[in-house]
């Protein structure tokens, strides 16, 4: 059996998702050992478009350049190619139109709100991982490894994964990176704890990917590749270009009076269900000429997306001993502030950035444990990370029922809802990240302090420094955000 004394940490990330990579490629990067166990036999994005909020880019620099470089490769600017990028997201009323002015008529803009030099951009997904396996060894990924167990041995010995084709693995600690039907989830809080599973937020998504040549004819250039938001009272309809233009992403949220159970934990299948253009066209009837040119370019058939999240039963802990959860496995959130993924890019960085120091404190400190070490590590992501994450998750709620007119302090007075969406994605873009780092380092140091000679700890100043030049064209730095109507 491995000595707990070996100077270095192996980590087992369990789940191959967005999170999973990035956590593993930031790890990688400061010479911690990690394996990721991904039940598909591939990586492998479902879903259409993805984008990204400029603290999630932040943090992705200081993961790893080479995550930016991946962002970069596949996002696509807001704005018409050759003209520059459009850097608001613009909301309007897709519901109210003069009916005696079908042709002119278009939807009233009712504000913009600045994310930054070329902020939020579009990225597709599947081009998106595509680019981030590139820097993955093959040697840092198991395939067809669906977990199953975890068997804590005793302190002294390395955690025991149990994959569901009878094989199993050792590692100094597990990340739950498995999403939103995490097992690992099951594991730190127990099988019978509501908070393990998600539920239904009674909200749905139709997604599709419109080719661009189908789109441009219809509604116009500036809409077809420019992000827009069209609100409406309890619907929403979000569209941005993705995949250099080529494609519209479109996204329609409806409510869903009906229960969806969650059915088979380990599918994804049954988190969509089949449906058409029709079922989407008889949602948002009666709205305005934009929104209803928009559903005519959906395909005939579509899939719609059941949204659950972990609103009604938190997390209340994110670890577990040398367990941990990150991502959606975590705190998954509606995707209403498109912040998901970005704030699992956060706690991707927060555990690189411990289990650096944790690094630091075994090669440095011959009386440590391993097992010390970890838990103190992970003890202090959980007093750091989750108020954060669990925000995120209430506000997400509340931002959808802002673009739906139902909120109750903001109701159908734009001006309110825009100072609500405002001040909301301002809480979330202008993440001190700094603060979170110091935070995690002084917390870990309160229970470690470095010795003399250890010097270990990458400067994250350095990494900013090296990251910079990557983050140009595709993060938010210094902005000045504000809104224009
Ligand atoms: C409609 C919609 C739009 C969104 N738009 C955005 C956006 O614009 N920006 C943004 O930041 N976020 C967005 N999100 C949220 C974002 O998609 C998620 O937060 C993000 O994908 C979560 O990544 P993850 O790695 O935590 O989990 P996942 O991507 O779900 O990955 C989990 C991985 O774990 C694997 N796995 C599961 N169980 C096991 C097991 N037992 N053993 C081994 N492997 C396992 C799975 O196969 C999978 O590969 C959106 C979400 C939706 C639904």
């Amino acid at each position: 059996m491995a000595s707990q004394n070996a100077g270095k940490l192996q980590v087992a990330i369990v789940g191959g998702g967005i999170v999973g990579l990035i956590t593993a490629l930031g790890l990688l990067k400061r010479n911690i050992p990690v394996k990721i166990y991904e039940q598909a036999s591939s990586f492998r994005e479902i879903g259409a478009g993805v984008a990204f909020t400029a603290n999630a880019l932040q943090c992705m620099a200081l993961v790893d350049p080479v995550i930016v470089d991946a962002v970069n490769a596949v996002a696509t600017q807001n704005g018409q190619e050759g003209a520059p990028p459009n850097d608001y997201l613009r909301y309007h009323d897709g519901y109210n139109w003069d009916p005696n002015d079908i042709e002119g008529s278009d939807d009233k803009l009712l504000g913009l709100l600045y994310s930054g030099y070329k902020g939020f951009q579009g990225c597709h997904r599947a081009a998106l991982l595509d680019e981030l396996v590139k820097y993955i060894p093959s040697h840092a990924v198991e395939f067809r490894k669906r977990f199953t167990e975890c068997k804590d041995r005793g302190p002294n010995e390395r955690l025991l994964l149990q994959f569901s084709d009878g094989t199993s693995a050792e590692a100094d600690l597990i990340i739950g990176c498995d999403g939103i039907k995490s097992k690992i989830r099951q594991l730190v809080l127990g099988p019978e704890n509501p908070a393990s599973y998600p539920y239904f937020t009674h909200k749905v998504a139709y997604r599709a990917l419109i080719p661009m040549e189908r789109v441009e004819p219809v509604i116009g250039a500036f809409k077809a590749y420019n992000q827009h938001m069209h609100t409406g009272p309890r619907a929403h309809i979000l569209h941005f270009p993705v995949s250099g233009g080529k494609l519209l992403n479109v996204v329609a949220f409806a409510a869903e009076p009906a229960d969806w159970p969650l059915g088979d934990p380990n599918g994804v299948r049954n988190m969509t269900s089949p449906a058409t253009r029709a079922d989407v066209a008889a949602v948002f009837q009666g709205w305005g000429p934009t929104v209803t040119k928009i559903i005519s370019l959906l395909p005939d058939d579509i899939d719609k997306w059941a949204i659950f999240d972990t609103y009604d039963h938190p997390a209340p802990t994110y670890v577990r001993g040398r367990v941990c959860l990150a991502g959606d496995a975590a705190h998954a959130a509606a995707p209403h502030h498109g912040a998901g993924a970005g704030i699992g890019v956060e706690d991707g960085l927060a555990l690189c950035t411990l289990l650096e120091q944790a690094t630091a404190t075994l090669s440095s400190q011959t009386n440590a444990t391993t097992g010390a070490v970890v838990e103190a590590a992970l003890q202090v992501y959980d007093a750091v990370r989750p108020p954060r994450s669990r925000w995120l998750v209430q506000s997400s709620r509340s931002v959808c029922d802002v673009y739906e007119w139902v909120h109750p302090e903001t109701g159908e007075d734009w001006d309110k809802c825009l100072a609500e969406i405002t001040a909301r994605s301002h809480r979330l873009w202008y993440f001190d990240i700094d603060g979170m780092l110091k935070e995690l380092r002084d917390g870990y140091e309160s229970r470690f302090p470095p010795s003399s000679s250890s010097s270990g700890v990458v400067d994250a100043g350095k990494f900013a420094e090296g990251a910079k030049g990557k983050m140009d064209g595709a993060v938010m730095e210094n902005v000045a955000i504000g809104i224009a109507t």
